[in-house]
């Protein structure tokens, strides 16, 4: 048996590769450049443009693009109405944002466990924390599969809530044929640079309501609005704008705005790309015992964020640290995603206590996320597929040490 590079063996590969990556080339650079030599450089035309393709690309009717992810979400709770003694029911298996935007309101994040193989969030975990203060769900598309719109649907119907859609994964999925970002009460996406298509920063929030929409425009630059029919005082002085309420700076940058634009054009690319590299992953682990692979629900046509495997860890000699040290080591580098968010200290200091979510918490004691992203060669992959079974062997207790 080939000898680990953790024990000094020689390494799957000479060069790390990590689980994410943005894809720049040389024409989403003069894409940049050409807003950079002109009049308007921030919230300018290639914003409102933005906007528009977003709402191509979602199908949906508005489209508010934002400064990140996290203040998309922060928006889209505050358009919600979140406020205090307000409950907001929130996947336990996402990134903290997801929950933060709703402490940001004042309200509480109640956690809803996931399904142990899809990893989303589970509909029946959700029902049966809805008390008269809950107001709304924020469910996370983990890893661009879409959520289950229809028993949601039902739910958020039955109980009069809202739902909010934290797509920064799922940029150009599809559920029952419907594009993510026109499904949902609000959808908000991020283009951080390890999503699928990138602004450096930035984030959009989706909606088909046109009282969210204005709302979240008029939160997006401080509360101040420039519409006289918002106004306590209305005028048609022209310089006049008037704060109506309490809002933010998280406005977008014109040439970010034109990086996205440039790459949104890519987005088929891809997209295309990423399916093709989960279909090798998923052919290579398929005979691989140890290694679970997630279940796709047949309504999400799915562009791929990360791409997780779960180790059965009773036929593995192993844990979990010690698999992803080792894949690690041979150059193909894994993250995990996510910890339980009420895990983490600050939610522990707010009373949240273990043990909420069994299937949220075996899972995170399971998995990690490997290598998956546009610019990943067949060799990329092939290497990646190599060292997870050589670690698999070298672990697994059939040909086990
Ligand atoms: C990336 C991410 C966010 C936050 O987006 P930023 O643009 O980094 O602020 C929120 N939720 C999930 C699930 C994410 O993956």
């Amino acid at each position: 048996m080939e000898e680990l590079a953790i024990f000094g063996g020689t390494p799957v590969r000479e060069k790390p590769i990590y689980y994410g990556r943005q894809c720049i080339e040389q024409d989403d650079i003069d894409a940049v450049a050409e807003v950079l030599k002109s009049d308007l450089i921030t919230c300018g035309p290639k914003v409102q443009e933005l906007e528009q393709e977003l709402c191509r690309v979602t199908g949906a009717r508005y489209a508010v693009v934002v400064a990140n992810g996290t203040a998309a979400l922060h928006l889209a709770a505050l358009a919600a109405g979140f406020t205090e003694g307000d409950e907001v029911i929130v996947s336990a298996i996402t990134f903290a944002a997801s929950a933060n935007c709703v402490l940001y309101c004042g309200a509480k994040p109640v956690f809803a466990d996931i399904r142990p193989d899809t990893y989303n969030i589970d509909p029946e975990s959700v029902e049966k924390l809805i008390t008269p203060r809950t107001k709304g769900i924020v469910a996370v598309d983990f890893t661009g599969q879409s959520v289950e719109h229809d028993a949601l649907r039902a739910i958020c119907e039955k109980h009069g809530l809202l739902l909010i859609e934290d797509a920064a994964h799922a940029i150009g999925t599809k559920y029952k044929g419907q594009s993510i970002g026109s499904i949902a009460d609000m959808t908000c996406f991020s283009f951080h640079p390890v999503k699928t298509v990138t602004a450096g920063e930035g984030g959009a929030i989706t909606t088909n309501d046109e009282g969210l929409y204005r709302r979240l425009m008029r939160v997006r630059t401080h509360g101040i609005t420039r519409n006289q029919e918002e106004m306590v005082h209305p005028t048609d002085a022209a310089w006049y704008n008037e704060q109506v309420e309490l809002g933010y700076n998280y406005r977008m940058t014109d040439f970010q705005a034109a990086l996205l634009l440039n790459q949104l054009k890519k987005l088929p690319a891809f997209s295309a790309r990423r399916k093709e590299i989960v279909k090798m992953y998923d052919r290579a682990f398929a005979d691989l015992p140890e290694i679970l692979i997630q279940r796709e629900i047949p309504e999400s046509d799915t562009t791929r964020h990360l791409y997780i495997i779960r180790l059965d860890l009773n036929r593995l000699k192993c844990d979990r640290r010690q698999f992803f040290d080792a894949l690690y080591a041979e150059n193909t580098c894994p993250q995990v995603h996510y910890l339980p968010v009420y895990w983490h200290s600050y939610y522990e200091k707010l009373g949240y206590e273990r043990g909420l979510c069994p299937n949220a918490e075996k899972y995170y004691q399971e998995v990690m996320s490997i290598p998956l992203y546009y610019s990943l060669t067949d060799e990329d992959v092939a290497d990646v597929i190599r060292a997870v079974r050589k670690v698999t062997a070298y672990y697994s207790q059939s040909e086990g040490r």
